[in-house]
Parts: C-alpha cells; sequence; structure tokens
C-alpha cells in the first residue's frame, strides 16, 4: 500500500500513459502504477547508485523489469523526447525540481509530455512559476498531511488554451482583495491558486506555521540595528498581513 503522499500522486495520474518517475529511490510508485494497471508502461530515473539499485531490486522482485526500465542519470537526461507521456517528480525541494525541468526542457526532453506531477517538499512557488511560464497549465493541486508534514502536489497539464486558463486561474478574481494585479498574483503562486479557492484546514494550517516562522525572522531582525533591518523588518511585516488577509478570505 502507497504512502497517502504517493498515492495523491498516484491519482493524478491519467490512465494508460507511458510514466517517468524522476528521482524515483526504490521505485514504489511507478511499481504501483504498473501493478494497479492504471500506466502502460514506466521508467525509473535516479541520479545516485544506492536508490538506482535499489529501484533495480525492486522491478525485478516485482517481476515487472519488462515494464519498468530503470535508469542511472541527472534529471530527465535519462529520457529520450518522446518516449514518455507523464513525468512525475516528488519528494526534493521546488528549486532542485524546476532545475531538472528547466535543464530538460532545453534538451528537448519535454517534448511529447503532456502531464507533470510534481509534489516539491518546500518552494512550491518556484514550481508553479516555472509552470506558468512555460505555459503548463496547473490543472489541479492538494495539499495534505501525513506523519505530521504537510505536503502539495501540482498536477499540470500541456494543453492549447493553457495560457488563457491560466490567466484566468491566476488573476484572484475570486478573492475580495483590492490589491493590485501582481501582488495579488503572486500570493497566488506563493500558496497555491486551487488550494486557496478550496481553502482547507491544512492549508490553514500549513501557512500558520509559515506565519510563526516570519515572525521569528521579523523578530530577530529586531533586534539588528543595521540600517537596512528596519526596512526589511516592514516588508516582512507586510508579508504576514498579506498572507493574513488570504487566510481571512478562506472562511
Ligand atoms: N520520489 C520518491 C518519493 O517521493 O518518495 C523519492 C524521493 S527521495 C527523497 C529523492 C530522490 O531523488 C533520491 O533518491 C535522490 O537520489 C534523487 N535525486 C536527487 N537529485 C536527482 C537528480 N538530479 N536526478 C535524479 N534523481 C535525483
Amino acid at each position: 500500500k502507497l504512502s497517502k503522499r504517493l498515492q495523491r500522486i498516484a491519482d493524478y495520474v491519467s490512465t494508460g500513459g507511458r510514466v517517468a518517475d524522476i528521482g524515483s529511490d526504490h521505485a514504489l510508485l511507478p511499481v504501483y502504477l504498473l501493478q494497479s494497471g492504471k500506466s502502460r508502461s514506466a521508467i525509473a530515473g535516479e541520479l545516485n547508485a544506492g536508490p538506482y539499485m535499489a529501484a533495480k531490486k525492486q522491478a525485478a522482485d516485482a517481476n515487472l523489469t519488462a515494464l519498468l526500465e530503470v535508469r542511472q542519470g541527472d534529471g530527465l537526461a535519462v529520457l529520450k523526447p518522446g518516449e514518455t507521456d507523464t513525468v512525475t517528480i516528488a519528494g526534493m525541494g521546488g528549486l532542485l525540481m524546476r532545475e531538472i525541468l528547466e535543464t530538460g526542457r532545453q534538451a528537448g526532453k519535454l517534448e511529447g509530455v503532456t502531464e507533470l506531477v510534481l509534489q516539491p517538499n518546500v518552494g512550491e512557488d518556484a514550481v508553479r512559476l516555472w509552470l506558468l511560464e512555460q505555459g503548463w497549465y496547473l490543472a489541479n493541486e492538494s495539499i495534505l498531511e501525513e506523519d505530521g508534514k504537510i505536503y502539495e502536489v501540482l498536477h499540470a497539464k500541456r494543453q492549447p488554451d493553457a495560457e488563457a486558463l491560466n490567466a484566468k486561474l491566476y488573476d484572484g478574481s475570486f478573492l475580495p482583495l483590492d490589491w493590485d494585479r501582481s501582488a495579488l498574483k503572486g500570493l497566488l503562486i506563493r500558496m497555491g491558486p486551487h488550494l486557496i479557492r478550496e481553502g482547507s484546514e491544512t492549508l490553514e494550517e500549513k501557512w500558520r506555521l509559515e506565519i510563526e516562522k516570519l515572525e521569528k525572522i521579523r523578530k530577530q531582525m529586531s533586534a539588528s540595528d543595521l540600517p537596512e533591518a528596519a526596512s526589511k523588518r516592514e516588508q516582512f511585516q507586510a508579508d504576514i498581513e498579506r498572507i493574513e488577509e488570504v487566510l481571512k478570505c478562506l472562511r
């Protein structure tokens, strides 16, 4: 049985496609996708030798070597253009994830890929921004709590009307806030437009914790009398207030 986090990722993967799971570790996700019959074939990519060997063993133990190819390499470099429909990347930071996606894109590895399922551990904003800039429609996202940790899963699709759909998604007109557009868009990119619309308790909890962290930093800056500290402090205060305003809209 998959963890709740991996199950949520699996739920987003479209049925009947070829999937590549990058940074697959023990290849739990592709093994599940094949065993459940959801995916037709899979590639597990791993940079490091330990997890690569573990994934190989997992594929063999599950009798899936015909359907699951395990490849060692950096990010999307393990893929040939056009050989996969869905790319999943989970359990790493958003900045590394964006780096992997962008390097892969430049090498043509995303050509023919129609769907991305991404679960950044932190730095979700970097991933959302990259998707937006690259014209991937953020079709859905979800937030969940497991073992005391909060995870976000992003589901992006390549489709002709992606730009128009994203424009609507990020215009924030559903929020009763009279901020300027770019401030609103910035916060939507950070907090997740679908997640804000859904307004779950888990989202609220996540951002209460974030505010606590920001407060801590702001207080530490109060102790500093460096000339730039005052304006930084104000920026933090303004940021906290903005997040709180959005949280108020959730209820
Ligand atoms: N995706 C699995 C999950 O979500 O449960 C495993 C997550 S594990 C914390 C991250 C994995 O990514 C590690 O096994 C690591 O070796 C691999 N990794 C890190 N950087 C990578 C890269 N540039 N290319 C491929 N794999 C990478």
